[in-house]
């Protein structure tokens, strides 16, 4: 159990940056007086002493992100000291030393189980936070399992994070005692198994910002695997490195099976910009022989597909994580539109989020109306052509469907940014929301420094593509073309990426890019828009210079394949076989579990 010291009694002579102080709680007890064992954080407000595990905190530290106020739970935690032997033994049988119990403060309680239906006997993991308990998980016979309710969502153990320069992430509370049995202490949990919320990761934030290094260290399974890239990708791959189990499916199962020790020893890196050897690449050398070439994003919907386009939009032009592509296309002719709902799609299809800077669609309630229309498939003003427009059900659904994939950047006092700004936002939506893909529309709304502007131009350019690689991340730039000539039918010819105004860099230092080019409505012809691939940085992303031609539906900003009907599916809906899988996700919860046989029916014991 933590021990606290009052800040205000502390002898600081600091109140920025950090400093060592003796620890007035077990200077009695040191024999070397001269150890300043206390470490004191003025940047977080934060102090922990290493000898004795005190901790202490500036009282008027806001660690809240947002300010949501959260329900405490019944701080009934102290009586740790009971519990009954049948839940000891039985986590003895999973190796969990009495120690860790004690020290992590785990307890036994009586509380309803909504699947038993009954008052049972639970164990109780504790989330303490600082000196409280924010929310608490009951675990009770059968598997069942419960948590108190409209509590705060946080790391499990993170008061272990505080004055730590190296922090493990497991996926599951008994992986936080084994570690903890095994004598690794700096090790927190998520909270929801394989589930990736944004909550906790704010809730975290503010102690998670110092750590220098991450060892990831979730399940070796599927979802284990998944979620491992979502936490390396908020935390920035460049600090984290993770733990593949081999011998077992988690730290608990590695440590019953007496292997966890030789398991913690082999940590392996992302790959990440920097200097490799074979050796550290040996590994994606062996997948790459495997599997074959790396996998682009791509956009699996029938709009995207044939029509009376020879090939499918896949087939031209997809994109890679780690690249900046370039979007240009005259004014009007739907080049925003375009991208906005190729970013839907994109999110929809792989799971990603998006985060837009388009200070060219403000307000942004108006800005999410284009995506309401494009998402649901039906117009959000009116009534148009037949269509009946978006009800407030179909909002309601957009929200849950978006609420954790599609983030608006906005600028402080509708000041215009500059790239150092923005770049700072990025960082920030990485880490508090698991952004994938950023979007700046346009290039011209974010502020250059005031050199030579095709120098600023080729250094932002140098920014952003080494921010995409190191991050692993996609950036997409909407850049208008400089002013075009019309040809001899007075039409414009459509821009290249060396027509994009400022610079060359679009074309040479960008990895990919593409043109909407908009042929009008003549006499002869209905319009219709034609996507070129203008850069595809590898040869196996598409095809430089083919292009698939769109009809537009006016109605709801749609795109869809020249020559097919005007789509009307609703994104925001599960496709046809993919209601069983996205149910069982909504329930999914920590597996502890699972792995084990349960034929104990005494409600008493949980195991
Ligand atoms: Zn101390």
């Amino acid at each position: 159990m933590d021990k606290f010291l009052e800040w205000s009694d502390l002898d600081l002579h600091k109140t920025t940056g950090k400093e060592n102080l003796r620890c007035p709680n077990c200077d009695d007890v040191r024999t070397n007086k001269k150890d300043k064992s206390l470490k004191i954080n003025h940047n977080n407000g934060m102090g922990k002493c290493f000898y004795c595990e005190v901790l202490t905190f500036r009282e008027d530290d806001k660690n809240d992100f947002k300010a949501i106020t959260y329900d405490l739970p019944i701080q009934t935690w102290v009586n740790y000291t009971n519990i009954p032997d049948g839940f000891i033994k039985a986590l003895e049988d999973r190796k969990i030393k009495q120690f860790a119990i004690k020290d992590l403060g785990v307890t036994v309680e009586k509380y309803y189980q909504p699947k038993l239906q009954k008052e049972v006997n639970n164990l109780v993991f504790n989330y303490f936070e600082r000196d409280k308990v924010v929310s608490k998980k009951y675990r009770g016979a059968g598997k069942s399992f419960t948590q108190s309710a409209g509590t705060k969502n946080i790391f499990y153990n993170i008061n272990s994070v505080i004055g730590q320069d190296e922090v493990y992430i497991v996926e599951g509370e008994f992986d936080v005692l084994a570690m903890w049995s095994h004598g690794v202490k700096n090790c927190i949990s998520v909270p929801n198994g394989a589930n990736d919320n944004d909550d906790y990761w704010l809730n975290s934030e503010s102690y998670l910002k110092e750590v220098k290094k991450f060892i990831i260290a979730v399940d070796n399974d599927e979802k284990g695997n998944i979620l491992k890239d979502k936490i390396a990708q908020r935390l920035g791959r460049y600090r984290c490195e993770y733990i593949e189990w081999q011998t077992g499916k988690d730290a608990n199962d590695c440590l019953i099976k007496g292997t966890l020790e030789n398991e913690l020893k082999d940590k392996k890196r992302f790959p990440v910009n920097g200097t490799f050897t074979v050796e550290d690449l040996y590994d994606d050398i062996l997948d790459l022989h495997k599997q074959g070439l790396p996998k682009t994003i791509k956009v699996d919907n029938d709009c995207f597909k044939g029509g009376e386009n020879d090939k499918d939009f896949n087939d031209i032009f997809s994109l890679m994580r780690g690249h900046v592509c370039t979007v240009t296309g005259i004014p009007s002719h739907g080049k925003s539109n375009f991208t906005e709902w190729y970013g839907l799609n994109l999110a929809n299809d792989n799971d990603l989020k998006l985060s837009f800077f388009s200070p060219e669609h403000s307000p942004m309630a108006l800005h999410q109306t284009n995506f309401i229309q494009k998402a649901i498939g039906k117009p959000f003003f009116g009534n148009v052509e037949g269509i009946d427009r978006v009800t407030e059900k179909d909002i309601e659904r957009y929200k849950e469907w978006a609420n954790e994939k599609i983030y608006l950047t906005g600028s402080d006092n509708g000041k215009t940014p500059d790239w150092k700004w923005l770049l700072e936002k990025f960082e920030e939506q990485m880490y508090s929301f698991g952004v994938d893909v950023f979007f700046v529309d346009a290039f011209n709304k974010v502020k250059l420094g005031g050199g030579n502007k095709k120098d600023e131009i080729d250094a932002v350019l140098t920014d952003l593509t080494s921010f995409a690689t190191r991050n692993n991340v996609v950036i997409v730039l909407v850049a208008h073309p400089t002013k075009m000539q019309k040809n001899e039918q007075g039409l414009y010819s459509p821009p290249t990426l060396y027509d994009v105004s400022g610079s060359s860099d679009f074309r040479n230092q960008t990895h990919d890019g593409f043109c909407i080019y908009r042929y009008f409505d003549t006499p002869e012809q209905k319009g219709y828009s034609r996507f070129f691939n203008l850069k595809t940085k590898m040869s196996f992303q598409g095809e430089i210079g083919a292009h698939f031609d769109f009809e537009y539906d006016v109605p709801t900003g749609r795109y869809y394949a020249k020559g097919t009907d005007v789509p009307r599916f609703d994104l925001t809906r599960p496709r046809e076989g993919e209601q069983v899988e996205m149910q069982i996700k909504a329930m999914t919860i920590n597996n502890d579990f699972d792995n084990e046989v349960s034929t104990i029916e005494n409600t008493d014991i949980p195991f």
